[in-house]
């Protein structure tokens, strides 16, 4: 590792600081990025800081210097960790994950894209045909992907709008075999709004001929049919022009303004003018036994052609996501004859957010980091702890925040904030955000990681009446409830459910299965926009929690988009709240190498006489005590009851080059 890179770089893992401090880490990392080393580990995570240039170090060359060496053989790279998940995966028939995190615009979405052209390139070197297909389609997918899901932000000119989790399956011979996407809170709200500055999804504007051209065949690729590409594209124009519809009042009539659009409407959903204009216009309501057709206020028109646009958008974008997962699925696969088929999955989803003013959307996306930062104390940190009480090496034990209680505070059933929210918006009476912010201060007031304008009056940064503020692991955040309770229902008038699923169009029908029921079947509430996505969030983390886990984290050097500007305090910050201080930390109490005796000596027995070709001592665990001693080692290595564990990679990386020298 370090050793292959001269110090003028820095030190390429974090784990060897002379002392772990902010000053030491930040100062690092700076004079890294400075001397164009984007990447540095802590132990096997991966830092990265996204240079705002091109690299030249994703080439075919740099592909076959990783290919199949060890983490520590080579300078820090994306590369190395795709290589390790790859190697567990086919060496040890491990399911792995990679989760990548970071900020908007600290290159996650990159960094994903250069994983899996790493295993596409070091896979698959018999050229076979089907594979071959497999992986193009799964590269083509982030195509059609970002084309419907990213947007041009303030902040990323490539922003992913979703969170997305890709399973990659391979066979019992490491090639690519099929895939699995999921896709997490799309911010729907886009198509009807944006900041100053930004746009909306690049699907919209993808009207000039080689953009359209480019998406429209990735989507042929992966095997979209042309009805259903076309449908896509007419959803697309049917949102734009519900854009410049406009409603009016006459008397006590709402009508549509510049009606001309509705029979454009109609065209694009293959359906009837008239039943365009009802649905806009008027809401079906069971009342007892009637039912009866009631008229829109010009808002509750305003408001439902809205929920409509963005519902649609949504569906569409969920359908493009499940046509791609039909098609690369792995399909008629028999475990018997061809064995285990493994999985490498990529998580890239959006890092912590702390905005000018936080919504429910920023709340659901700091949850979801909340959860994240649990597994990886889980999986990092008290699996660490754990396995080294087990196998009797002594412990200093290590402070660290332990954020389940702010993960409980969120999702615990009755008490926490989702549920709270769920039975504000289930009130007969009134349903506002008031009613729900009243609701979290009355269930929450002694809690110690949430208080609110009403609980702390005196607190100059809840600033509003409509104020709440959580503790979380990465910092404060001031919530405003304001469309709390709005975004979380997610009503869409069932008249709008009908009209499309009354379609001529079999694709767009096909999007709108629940417009079959009638007014009066509908019984049943959807679940909320919280329920659905703690229930996302807590299937991704078990999911991932069952797999080996490799991190990469993303740190955004300026918001400028500079490759020269490494602004101190922007990224001090990032620093702190991905925890890299405290993973450091955890890395140099403990070890950087750990192997069973058994295995050790079958690699490295032919160093020492002792051991080779076999040893004739008590136990290998004596074997092993006496190789390291021999090679002077014995001072950077633990014994416990079943493995060695190693300090330092350096010693690791020694041994290497005396087995190579044998
Ligand atoms: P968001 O959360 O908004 O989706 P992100 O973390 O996915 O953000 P990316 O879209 O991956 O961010 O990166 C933002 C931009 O930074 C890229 O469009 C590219 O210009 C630049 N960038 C990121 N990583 C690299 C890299 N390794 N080499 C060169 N440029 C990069
Ligand atoms: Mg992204």
């Amino acid at each position: 590792m370090a050793e292959h890179e001269s110090l003028e770089y820095g030190k390429a893992d974090f784990v060897l600081l002379d002392n772990v401090s902010m000053e030491e880490f930040m100062a690092n990392l700076k004079l890294r990025f400075e001397k164009g080393r984007i990447y540095s580990y802590i132990g096997e995570v991966v830092v990265s800081v996204n240079p705002y240039r091109a690299m030249n170090i994703y080439g075919r060359d740099t592909i076959e210097q990783y290919k199949g060496r060890e983490l520590y053989e080579r300078p820090p790279h994306l590369f190395a960790i795709a290589d390790a998940a790859y190697k567990a995966m086919k060496r040890r028939s491990k399911d792995t994950c990679i989760v990548i995190s970071g900020e908007s615009g600290a290159g996650k979405t990159e960094a994903s894209k250069y994983i899996m052209q790493y295993i596409a390139a070091i896979t698959n070197p018999n050229q076979r045909a089907e594979v071959e297909r497999v992986k193009n389609m799964l590269l083509k997918s982030n195509c059609v992907l970002e084309a419907f899901g990213n947007a041009k932000t303030n902040r990323n000119d490539n922003s992913s709008r979703f969170g997305k989790y890709m399973d990659i399956n391979f066979d019992f011979k490491g090639d690519p075999i099929g895939g699995h996407i999921n896709n997490y809170l799309l911010e729907k709200s886009r198509v009807i709004f944006q900041q100053e500055g930004e746009r909306s999804f690049h699907s919209f504007y993808q009207v000039d001929l080689a953009d359209f051209k480019a998406v429209a065949d990735a989507m042929k690729v992966i095997g979209f049919t042309g009805d259903e590409i076309q449908t896509v594209y007419k959803i697309v124009a049917t949102i734009l022009h519900l854009g410049n519809l406009t409603f009016g009042v006459d008397g006590d009539v709402t009508l549509i303004e510049n009606s001309k659009l509705v029979s454009v409407i109609k065209d694009l959903l293959s359906t009837k003018e008239e039943n365009v204009q009802k649905a806009l216009l008027y809401r079906t309501v069971a009342t007892g036994r009637d039912i009866i057709e009631k008229q829109h206020t010009e808002q509750e028109a305003s408001y439902g052609r809205d929920a409509l646009a963005k519902a649609m958008y949504e569906r569409l974008f969920c359908w493009i996501v499940g046509r791609i997962n039909d098609i690369i699925e792995v399909k008629n696969y028999n475990a018997n004859v061809h064995g285990k088929n493994t999985v490498i999955g990529v998580l890239d989803i959006y890092g912590f957010e702390i905005f000018q003013n936080n919504s429910f959307e920023q709340f659901c996306i700091n949850y979801c980091n909340e959860k994240l930062q649990q597994l990886f104390i889980q999986l990092v940190l008290k699996q660490e702890q754990e396995e080294y009480q087990r196998e009797g090496i002594p412990w200093k034990h290590i402070d660290y925040f332990n954020n389940q209680i702010i993960v409980d505070l969120v999702e615990q059933q009755h008490k926490g904030i989702f549920s709270v929210l769920d039975e504000a918006c289930m009130n007969v009476g009134k349903v506002t955000d008031e009613v729900f912010l009243q609701g979290l201060n009355g269930k929450l007031a002694k809690h110690a990681h949430y208080t609110s304008r009403k609980l702390s009056p005196t607190d100059k940064s809840l600033e509003f009446d409509r104020d709440f503020r959580i503790k979380h692991y990465a910092g404060d955040v001031v919530y405003s409830v304001v469309g709390f309770i709005d975004k979380n229902k997610d009503t869409l008038f069932q008249d709008f459910k009908r009209l499309l699923y009354n379609s001529s169009n079999p694709v767009l029908k096909g999007m709108w299965p629940e417009g079959k029921l009638s007014i009066t079947e509908v019984t049943k509430r959807p679940l909320t926009a919280a329920t659905l996505f703690k229930n996302s969030m807590i299937s991704l983390v078990e999911n991932l929690a069952c797999k080996e886990p490799y991190y990469v984290r993303c740190i955004k050097p300026n918001d400028v988009k500079s490759p020269l500007l490494f602004e101190q305090e922007r990224c001090r910050h990032q620093v702190e709240y991905l925890g890299l201080l405290e993973n450091v930390r955890v890395r140099r109490a403990g070890f950087a190498y750990r192997q069973t005796y058994p295995r050790f000596l079958q690699r490295y027995k032919m160093i020492s006489e002792f051991t080779w070709p076999n040893h004739d001592l008590a136990s290998d665990k004596a074997a092993v005590k006496s190789l390291l001693q021999v090679c002077g080692f014995d001072h950077d290595v633990a014994y416990g009851k079943t493995k060695v564990f190693i300090r330092t990679p350096r010693t690791l990386f020694c041994l290497e080059e005396q087995r190579a020298e044998m």
